[in-house]
């Protein structure tokens, strides 16, 4: 994310040979937390070199490689002040570490068999270190058993992904019903014999950044239950050499995943895996090398468009982004899930990793770590602290607490504004842009659930110019998770009392009379205009949403994704209001969709045409807007076919469109937001922000 510039400059005639100068110490040193990078080839050909000195030793880095991000405690960086200290180099790396010529030269991590960190390996049966805990794990998960493992930035259990026994048990133990699992594989060509893989792809699974990155899975010998029923897989390589070891000893693809119970936040250290995944890991295996700071694996789906990051961790975190625009100290806490942390100074953004979920005590605790170790590690004081509109947001109490406790302003950014915000941000717009901030729901200025909207950003306001047509999400909370609730909410405003015929096979029939009498009463019957919200119900009126509740965030929006045909079809009409803001009603295509699907028009046919609706709507509010830079934001773009439509619409209507890259699509991007918009406010001298303020 930070930018390089390039120029050439012309040689002056005194310029006879080439020299090298001091740096100029005018300027004050940024300060910079390096993330961590995956292992390099000459450590990983290292590793897998009888007789070499580091031959199988899993904390095997160099210069090129190893952790950084997650040891270091404060700057600058040098192994004084990492979590490496207490290890004494013996005389071997000592003078690998002082050798300018040497791959080694100030790797502040560098360690060997005989004065680095050791492996311990713990199961019911078995203590065993060195060489010998490495094996044992081995023989644990050729057994089929859960491996709790003490990776990079946290803890992961890992499992034989090719015996069904054991992945279905690990998703019982561990509390995870159907969301996929990643799996690591010990190359490119065994990452071939199960996914398709392009050269793009290739590139950044094997480079420093070592994401998982989405593939499309082929005809393969992986455990059914590793993705249930789902197109892609979660792909990676060893990133470190203990992983590499590992996969490469038990032959066979691992299923790796986060050491935690679902939603919470990793375990880091040996203590709280021991105790927190006493049922769900058969073995641990750990060592002596403190994780400063954690870092879950980064998540990129690689498309033809491009490459878009889904959550910013290991190796893309903390990230700088270079601002276009001077900003004051802003400290911006993100949204609810998929939580970071952005601190703006100097004219930069720096984001944090992966937060994730702030609903249990244990991630709340985390985000506040984080947030307090940003502040505490770049020096900062904030002049600002911002959040969302939310009240009821940890993220939100969590500013409250700050701003109170430093005595700053606190800025409230609606959850869309921030969206649209981030995304341009990160392509340096500063001028005028139409935002389209399509997701599941945040809290809008009039306190509705807003998430199919377009807003025209300037400076540090917004005027909301078009939205969906609202409906109303029958049992507030519960229809969030149940598609076919949010279908009954659409059918309830096109068809009223007589909804009950057109909601039969969805609901036992007390179970519709409850819910179309909430709708009737208007009772916890909270509107929104959320496009995710539609989503679900369209993909509950088609069929190919779960009959009941979803088992993971997006998990219909996902099925009608895949199961659209590709290729041109019809959109299906949704007309757009006159009047500011228009509103974009999605009644006729309820009827024509219903039509379709009666007609029995296959699934792949009807979910085309819902897609193309949606593109063929993005381009009418963006040509009434009059604004032709187009922000595309929010978590319904990470649907892949979503973005490529809307994309080609706009550009063909020529309107300049900015889609997410390094900052994800989704709630990720939140905290830059934030950042941007307070630090504008900020600089207008408003420190508190009017939520909506039109111009
Ligand atoms: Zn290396
Ligand atoms: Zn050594």
């Amino acid at each position: 994310m930070t930018r390089v510039r390039v120029s050439e400059i012309p040689s002056s005639p005194s310029d006879t040979h080439f020299r090298i100068v001091a740096s100029a110490l005018d300027a004050a040193p940024r300060a910079v937390l390096p993330p961590d990078l995956a292992m390099c080839p000459a450590c990983a050909l290292e590793v897998s070199t009888p007789g070499a000195r580091r031959y199988r030793y899993p904390f095997t880095n160099c210069t090129d490689c190893g952790p950084r991000a997650t040891i270091v405690t404060s700057l600058p960086y040098d192994r004084a002040r990492t979590s490496m200290k207490s290890f004494v180099m013996c005389v071997a790396c000592r003078a690998e570490y002082e050798d300018p010529t040497d791959r080694r030269f100030h790797a502040e991590p560098i360690a060997c068999p005989d004065c680095g960190p050791t492996l311990e390996m713990r199961s019911r049966d078995v203590t065993a270190r060195g060489e010998r805990a490495l094996e044992e794990a081995i023989s644990c998960l050729r057994r089929g058993e859960v491996l709790a493992m003490q990776g990079l930035g946290g803890f992961q259990l890992l499992v034989d992904a090719t015996r069904e026994d054991a992945v279905r048990e690990l998703r019982r133990r561990k509390g995870r019903e159907a969301k996929p699992f990643a799996v690591l594989f010990s190359s490119c060509d065994d990452v071939r014999r199960h996914c398709s893989l392009s050269s793009r792809e290739e590139r950044e699974l094997t480079s420093p950044t070592a994401p998982i990155a989405l593939l499309t899975r082929r005809v393969d010998g992986l455990a059914p239950s590793v993705a249930p029923r789902q197109p892609r897989i979660g792909a990676m390589l060893p990133t470190t050499p203990l992983h590499k070891l590992l996969v490469e000893g038990v032959g066979r693809p691992l299923v790796c995943t986060s050491g935690n119970l679902s939603e919470e936040p990793m375990c880091v250290d040996i203590a709280a895996a021991s105790a927190r995944l006493a049922d769900v890991a058969d073995a641990f295996l750990h060592h002596d090398r403190e994780i400063v700071r954690p870092v879950d694996d980064s998540v990129v789906r690689v498309d033809p468009g491009g490459m878009t990051v889904l959550r910013r961790a290991r190796g893309l975190s903390p990230g700088a982004l270079s601002l276009a625009e001077a900003t004051p100290t802003v400290l911006a806490l993100g949204a609810q899930q998929k939580s970071t942390v952005a601190l703006a100074i100097h004219g930069e953004v720096i984001v944090s990793a992966h937060v994730g979920d702030l609903h249990s005590v244990d991630g709340a605790r985390l985000h506040e770590v984080t947030a307090r170790d940003m502040l505490q590690f770049f020096d900062a004081k904030p002049d600002v602290i911002a959040c969302d509109l939310h009240p009821d947001y940890a993220s939100t109490r969590l500013a409250e607490r700050l701003a109170a406790e430093l005595d700053v302003p606190l800025v409230r950014v609606q959850h869309h504004h921030a969206h649209v915000m981030a995304c341009a941000a990160e392509h340096g717009l500063t001028g005028r842009v139409l935002g389209l901030a399509w997701d599941g729901a945040g809290l809008g200025d009039d306190g509705a659930l807003w998430g199919g909207e377009a807003l025209v950003c300037e400076g540090d306001t917004y005027r909301r110019v078009a939205h969906l047509r609202p409906f109303a999400l029958p049992g507030g909370e519960a229809a969030m998770g149940e598609p076919r609730r949010a279908a009954l909410g659409l059918l309830h405003a096109v068809f009223g009392v007589e909804v009950i015929d057109h909601a039969a096979g969805m609901f036992s029939s007390s179970e519709s009379r409850t819910l179309v009498t909430m709708l009737e009463r208007r009772v916890s019957t909270p509107v929104t205009t959320s496009v995710g919200r539609l989503f679900d119900a369209v993909a509950a009126l088609v069929g190919v949403a779960p009959a009941g509740r979803i088992r993971f965030e997006g998990e219909a929006a996902m099925a009608l994704e895949d199961a659209a045909f590709a290729g041109e079809v019809a959109p299906y009409s949704m007309p757009l209001s006159d009047g500011a803001p228009a509103v974009a009603d999605w009644g006729p295509l309820v009827r024509a969709l219903l039509a379709d699907v009666r007609s029995g028009a296959p699934a792949g046919l009807v979910a085309a045409r819902f897609h193309a609706t949606l593109a063929a709507l993005a381009e009418a509010v963006a040509s009434r807007s009059g604004v032709r830079s187009v922000v595309l934001a929010g978590g319904c773009f990470q649907n892949a076919l979503l973005t490529r439509l809307v994309k080609g619409r706009l550009t063909a209507s020529g309107h300049r469109v900015y889609t997410a890259r390094d900052l994800s699509p989704n709630d990720g991007a939140l905290s830059v937001g934030q950042a941007l918009v307070a630090s504008r406010s900020s600089a207008r001298g408003g420190g508190a922000h009017v939520p909506g303020d039109p111009r």
